[in-house]
């Protein structure tokens, strides 16, 4: 290759030599539409080719068709034949490969070009697995490079770099492209702190390290993710993005924020509020909001703490400091249910003023919400729960200071900002009901501030966790009449089947479970709902067994979040399985709320490695951890599109720490002033790094 003028990352991938419209295409469809895009996509597999085999070596090690087993071989093409199959008129390239000890029949199917390619006599080293066909060992569409011609791999690597297929486009010409985009591509100046880059390789030699590895190579390491050369082109990407942030950050330092008075009458007035006193953690979150609130700058704060914690009456406090001061504040949140329910307790804490509280519903009737409309536009109703209803172009606040979103992330980006034209600037606090590993917050919420309850109100006792195989659910049933038989409530949990699951598995559905439930208790009141229920429907099930009229409640997991039935005292979920740890840890916050000793039995019959977790530990913030690693960031969240940023070679789980180091040094490189390399950088590459846009 002569000397071609350097290409910038960005230039389209159609200037590599070689690569026709369909390749090209294939790779457009597959997002590859840049060298840098071609660059940053790693193989995600490294085959070790080990030692040649003699062609007359080669045999069959099963009975199977297919030798499980990977194979190299060397040797020179003595015919070749290109033909038509007969049946689906495909292209078949057949090359007879011999080495001096032995022959092997090679076969590619619908690669014409490979005729016009491959001679007689040309010497190739050829990958794959053996097959038994008709006429012996056959492989069928190897792997394989040219000995002699054309020198651009003059020889042999141990390594072979698999990629992800892309339609028509073969390994050997990806890696060919790859490796003259790493010859005629333009790296610019290192931009990483030196306290990231020490001990790393440069970006050019960490991709090449990838793409062409030595064979000195660790292959777990290539394919782990943990070789410095992975550690490179992470730190750059979490960098980039951590510095994203923190300029974000610091424009919403500058941004005027509405700034709620403070007095000690009003101190006294928010004390009168308190059923009892705050923990201290619980204490300091609410100092932490107050401070926001009165800084003159715009709240956009991250509220996280596990099932029980006390997160809503810290809510209910900062939403009295706006509503105290003249100011409306609104809390959103994702079902009517946990609407209704979060209504009935601020009314409860607001005791002579819950008349200034206002709840909106879309499945409100006409007249009731054009009531409501008017009281939240008037300002008379100065605490405003509700569901997305909100977000209606109908409401119009009087002044909204403050919005207070529980369960975050059901709610979408769009949403979000339709709120926001709702109202001047108001501050933001967004609650999590699940507690969310420090990496993963971190990524998904950079630009909130976090506050964390890592304490739960005195006199909690932890909630007696089992796990019974459906064979021993008896057992689980055993405990139900107990609690009963003390007054006490119970509620069980079914899993919400997708109808393409049916026949697929064996799983006992809600109806299956209330027949069961019916004959097991046939004298117990039982209220049975889920999401297919009319709000109506569903809150009045709701409010009896709220009332203690029914005892046991049969639900889906619409009773997820923040239902509070303190004399509920036990749980059952059935097909525990079916759930994330993080999911089942949020049901068992469902009991538990009461003075009294509660249970959580989990029945399934599988992943009982898995849900052990939750009997070992009731440490939100440890089962969120290890869900996260089991399932990954999208998972996680239950929604692919959580806002989490894409990153091509950073991994959130793997890359935790390396997260929090390079959110740092962005933090210092910010305060010391960027470098031109990293200003540069940044005009180019930051929108590529979405970032939760919240503020
Ligand atoms: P979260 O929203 O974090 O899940 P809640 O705000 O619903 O938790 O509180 C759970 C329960 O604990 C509620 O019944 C609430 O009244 C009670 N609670 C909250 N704070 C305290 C406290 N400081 N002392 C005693 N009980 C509390
Ligand atoms: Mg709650």
């Amino acid at each position: 290759m002569t000397s071609l003028a350097p290409l910038p990352l960005a230039s389209k991938v159609t200037v590599l030599r070689g690569l026709g419209p369909a390749r090209a295409a294939a790779l457009q469809e597959a997002g590859i539409d840049t060298l840098r895009d071609l660059l940053w996509n790693l193989p995600y597999r490294y085959v070790d080719r080990g030692s040649l085999r003699p062609l007359g070596s080669l045999e069959m090690r099963g009975f199977d068709a297919q030798d499980s087993g990977l194979v190299t071989v060397l040797g020179a093409i003595q015919d070749l034949r290109q033909s038509t199959t007969r049946v689906q008129r495909m292209a078949l390239t057949e090359v007879l490969l011999a080495d001096g000890t032995g022959t092997l029949r090679l076969l590619w199917f619908n690669q014409p070009y490979l005729g016009r390619s491959l001679k007689v006599g040309d010497r190739l080293l050829v990958f794959g697995s053996l097959f038994l066909g008709r006429h012996g060992l056959e492989m069928r569409g190897p792997q394989f490079e040219f000995m002699e011609r054309g020198g651009d791999i003059g020889w042999v690597r141990r390594y072979l770099p698999l990629y992800r297929r892309l339609g028509p486009l073969p390994g050997r010409v990806r890696q060919k492209l790859v490796a003259e985009a790493l010859t005629r591509a333009h790296f610019a100046e290192d931009w990483l702190p030196l306290e990231l880059s020490k001990d790393l390789p440069d970006t050019l030699t960490a991709l090449h390290l990838l793409h062409d590895p030595p064979d000195e190579s660790e292959p777990q390491a290539l394919e782990a993710g943990t070789t410095p050369a992975h550690r490179r082109l992470a730190s750059e990407e979490l960098f980039a993005f951590s510095l994203g942030v923190a300029l974000r950050r610091a424009g919403r330092m500058l941004r005027k924020g509405l700034v709620v008075p403070t007095s000690p009458e009003l101190r006294e007035r928010l004390k009168g509020f308190l059923p009892f006193p705050l923990t201290s953690a619980q204490r300091r979150s609410f100092k932490e909001i107050v401070e926001d609130l009165t800084s003159g700058r715009v709240m956009n704060r991250l509220f996280q703490g596990d099932v029980g914690s006390g997160k809503t009456l810290v809510a209910l406090l900062s939403m009295a400091m706006v509503a105290e001061t003249g100011g409306q504040g609104a809390l959103l949140v994702p079902t009517e249910v946990l609407a209704r329910q979060h209504a009935a307790s601020f009314r409860r804490y607001l005791g002579e003023q819950a008349g200034s509280m206002q709840l909106l519903l879309g499945g409100m009737k006409a007249a009731e919400k054009r009531a409501a409309l008017a009281r939240i536009a008037s300002g008379e109703a100065s605490y405003v729960v509700g569901t997305h209803a909100l977000f209606q172009e109908a409401v119009t606040f009087h002044k909204l200071q403050l919005v207070v979103v529980d369960e975050q992330h059901r709610f979408g980006v769009k949403q979000r900002e339709a709120l926001k034209e709702k109202g001047g600037d108001p501050h933001w606090l967004v609650m999590s009901a699940t507690p969310i590993p420090r990496s993963l917050a971190l990524a998904v919420f950079g630009d909130l501030d976090q506050s964390v309850l890592d304490e739960l109100p005195p006199g909690r006792q932890p909630i007696a966790t089992r796990l019974h195989k459906p064979e021993f659910a008896e057992r689980a049933w055993e405990q139900v009449r107990r609690e009963l038989a003390e007054g006490h409530q119970a509620f069980v949990v079914s899993p919400s089947i997708d109808p393409s699951d049916e026949g697929k598995v064996q799983l006992r559905d809600i109806q299956a479970m209330e027949a069961l439930l019916r004959g097991i208790f046939p004298d117990e009141a039982i209220e049975v709902v889920h999401g297919r229920l009319k709000p109506d429907d569903m809150a009045a099930r709701m409010a009896r067994f709220v009332a203690g009229e029914a005892k046991i409640l049969l639900a889906t997991t619409v009773i997820e979040v923040g239902v509070d039935v303190p004399n509920a005292t036990v749980m059952v979920v059935d097909h525990a399985e079916r759930f994330g740890l993080s999911q089942l840890h949020q049901l068992r916050g469902r009991v538990g709320r009461g003075t009294q000793r509660s249970h959580f039995l989990m029945i399934s019959g599988s992943e009982t490695e898995r849900l052990q977790t939750l009997v070992e530990t009731q440490d939100g913030f440890r089962i969120a951890q290890r869900d996260l690693e089991l399932r990954g960031p999208g998972e996680f969240f239950g929604v692919k599109q959580a806002g989490l940023p894409d990153f091509q070679v950073a991994d959130l789980v793997r890359d935790r720490a390396l997260l929090l180091r390079c959110r740092e040094a962005a933090d210092r490189a910010l305060a010391l002033g960027l470098s031109g390399a990293q200003t540069e950088w940044l005009r180019r590459e930051q929108a590529r790094f979405k970032l939760a846009e919240i503020s």
